[in-house]
C-alpha cells in the first residue's frame, strides 16, 4: 500500500468523504519522496492562511460557507508547480487534500535546540521533506478558527496519525510554523490551545509527549 492510499483510507476513516475533496493529482504531485524513518512524514505542520473572505466565527456567515474560499484554495494548488500545502483546511471545515507527499510550506527554519521537535531528526531548512502541513483558513489577525474547523483539525491530526504510524497526536506529531522560524506567526493559538480542541472530544493522545521535558 502506498503512503497515498494510506492516508486516503484513514482520511476517509476519521473525517468521512463529505468533509473531504481531493485535489487534481493529489496522490503524485510531490517534490520528492518522504524522507526519514520508514518513508512516511514526521508531523503535520499547522498554519494559517493569512488571507479568508471573513474572520466571524459564526457559521452563516457568508464567508463560512463552501466555496467562499476558493480564490485561495486555487492558489495553494496552483500557485508553484506543487502545492504550498498538504491541505487547506476551509472554515466551514472541509479539508482540500492537496498532496500526500513532500510539497513546500515551511521554507527555512530549524528545530534545533526545540524540544520535543528536535527529537524527529529534521535538519535545518529540510522539513518540506519530513512534514505535512496544513494551511488552516484564517486572516490571522486573531484567533478566528471556526468550531468547525477546530473539529476537522482534530480529526485532521488523528489520520495522519493513523496513515503515519503514530502512537499519538501529542505536541511532538503538531509542530506548529512559529516553532520552525521566528519569520513566521502562525498560528495565533498557542501549543496548549491546540491540545485543548483535542481533549475536548475525550481523546486522551493530544496529552504533551513526555520528551517535552527532556
Ligand atoms: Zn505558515
Amino acid at each position: 500500500m502506498t503512503y497515498a492510499q494510506k492516508l486516503r483510507a484513514a482520511l476517509l476513516d476519521q473525517l468521512g468523504k463529505d468533509w473531504l475533496v481531493f485535489m487534481p493529482r493529489w496522490d503524485v504531485q510531490r517534490r520528492c519522496a518522504w524522507q526519514g524513518k520508514g518513508g512516511v512524514p514526521a508531523a503535520l505542520m499547522l498554519h494559517h492562511t493569512a488571507a479568508a473572505a471573513t474572520d466571524s466565527v459564526n457559521p452563516r456567515a457568508a464567508g463560512n460557507q463552501k466555496g467562499a474560499n476558493r480564490n485561495v484554495i486555487t492558489y495553494i494548488q496552483t500557485h508553484y508547480e506543487v502545492p504550498a500545502a498538504s491541505f487547506t483546511l476551509d472554515r466551514d471545515g472541509t479539508v482540500y487534500v492537496h498532496s500526500a507527499l513532500p510539497v513546500w510550506h515551511a521554507g527555512l527554519g530549524t528545530f534545533q535546540g526545540k524540544p520535543p521537535w528536535n527529537q524527529l531528526g529534521i535538519r535545518a531548512d529540510t522539513a518540506n521533506d519530513h512534514l505535512l502541513g496544513v494551511e488552516i483558513m484564517s486572516k490571522g489577525l486573531k484567533k478566528d478558527f471556526t468550531v468547525a474547523q477546530q473539529d476537522s483539525l482534530v480529526f485532521l491530526l488523528r489520520a495522519c496519525r493513523d496513515a503515519s504510524g503514530w502512537d499519538n497526536v501529542g505536541l511532538l506529531r503538531r509542530p506548529q510554523h512559529k516553532s520552525w522560524t521566528t519569520r513566521k506567526i502562525d498560528t495565533r493559538y498557542s501549543d496548549a490551545e491546540i491540545g485543548a480542541m483535542i481533549t475536548k472530544y475525550g481523546f486522551t493522545d493530544a496529552v504533551p509527549d513526555p520528551s517535552r521535558d527532556a
